[in-house]
């Protein structure tokens, strides 16, 4: 027996299983168009929703930052200081979101997995939809907290357990805004009137919901009118905003406290000022215009419409994220094999990502994709489609 047979099961067994995920290259910016694996493909996969990835204003400010700052902070910023990009940036996106403060991390993973076990711990209870991202159930499994999964968006069952776990002292509901591998969306009103009733805090992930929701993309809790009554928003800075990052925001005592009490914040190096400057580039171009917002919306609702048309199944989506129901992973990869062979990227999501038998492609319309660009991907969908009997 060697030291890491294991591994080389468990790998067989994923190949096996059509579960192994191969990883392409990109050669270029992402755009609508993007140097994949050696050719140029078109790109409806990425999570750039409003084609920031790859902005003009955007990488201007990035490097304008590099010459000011230069490429790193060196430091944890609780212990050497914090650049003031980073503080300009949290009150101007504070005031973008319409929240109280911010609080910036290197990553929207972080930035759950700061959240959470900030805010309860042993003898208090979390309430989580059963879709959750992966990065809210890491962030759970942080804490002591006794955690309830309740079914995905079910306010009733939601609101029987917050009446059980009533004497706990402190308790934290946790959902995805958009649930980010079928874009429907959170019963956000629902919910916060049911914490509201029982005295829970509420804290929403808008990884999704960035730069796609709300006026000129503010998010969910602007979509429902909400601003005020979620008191934490999570968000992330590299899906709508092009670049990378995360952040918490909301009421002031509590963003003050992540400062003490964020474990990512405490022990782990700021975002770099090229990113930081980038997302405000970002924030400014949002305050400005919601051109590219309306743009994505435009997209998706063409695509989705052709899409459906030919007969997939693009399951419950409320958002611009469009999943091609496929089943079986197997199907899934052969799929977006033979679509890259047609020129169209889009990656298969499989288990552990979505739960088994509900593989999918994730296509993810861009503000950047024109027109020509659609048809071309409908074209594609629909012949491969025809040649795998989906449709
Ligand atoms: C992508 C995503 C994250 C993680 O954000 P990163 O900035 O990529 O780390 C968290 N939550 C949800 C719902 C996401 O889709």
């Amino acid at each position: 027996m060697g030291k890491y047979d294991f591994i080389t099961a468990e790998l067989a067994e994923l190949k096996a299983q059509g579960l192994y995920n191969t990883i392409r290259t990109i050669g270029s910016s992402v755009g609508a168009w993007t140097v994949v694996d050696g050719k140029k493909v078109l790109n409806m996969c990425s999570n750039n929703y409003l084609g920031f990835a790859n902005d003009p204003r955007l990488k201007e400010a990035a490097r304008r930052a590099v010459d000011e700052y230069g490429v790193g902070p060196a430091a944890v910023r609780s212990i050497a200081g914090t650049m003031s990009l980073h503080v300009e940036f949290e009150r101007k996106l504070a005031a973008f979101k319409g929240a109280e403060d911010a609080i910036s991390f290197q990553s929207g993973f972080c930035a759950n997995l700061a959240a959470i076990p900030a805010l309860v711990g042993a003898g208090h209870a979390l309430f989580t939809d059963e879709l959750n991202h992966a990065s809210i159930i890491d962030g759970c499994r942080l804490t002591k907290a006794e955690r309830v999964i309740y079914p995905h968006r079910d306010v009733d069952a939601l609101a029987k357990a917050l009446r059980e776990h009533r004497d706990a002292p402190r308790k934290l509901i946790v959902t995805d805004g958009v649930f980010s591998m079928d874009g429907d969306l959170a019963p956000l009103p629902g919910i916060v009137e049911v914490a509201e009733e029982f005295d829970a805090m509420v804290m929403v992930d808008d990884a999704h919901g960035e730069g796609v929701l709300g006026s000129h993309g503010r998010g969910i809790a602007d979509h429902f009118g909400l601003q005020g009554r979620v008191d934490i928003e999570m968000g992330t800075l590299s899906k709508a905003f092009g670049v990378m990052g995360g952040y918490l925001a909301g009421k002031r005592e509590i963003v003050e406290y992540l400062r003490q009490r964020a474990r990512p914040f405490l022990f782990s190096s700021a975002s770099t000022p090229a990113d930081v400057a980038a997302c405000l580039a970002a924030v400014s171009v949002l305050e400005e215009t919601d051109g590219p917002v309306r743009k994505l919306w435009d997209n998706a609702r063409y695509f989705k419409a052709r899409m459906g048309k030919l007969g997939f199944d693009l399951g419950s989506s409320e958002t611009p994220i469009t999943p091609v129901m496929l089943g079986e992973a197997a199907t899934a990869w052969e799929f977006s094999r033979k679509l890259f062979a047609k020129d169209v990227f889009v990656q298969a999501i499989v288990f552990p990502t979505v739960p088994r038998g509900k593989a999918r492609l994730r296509v993810m319309v861009s503000a950047v994709h024109t027109k020509e660009d659609l048809d071309f991907a409908v074209d594609a969908f629909a012949r491969v489609g025809r040649e795998l009997g989906t449709i």
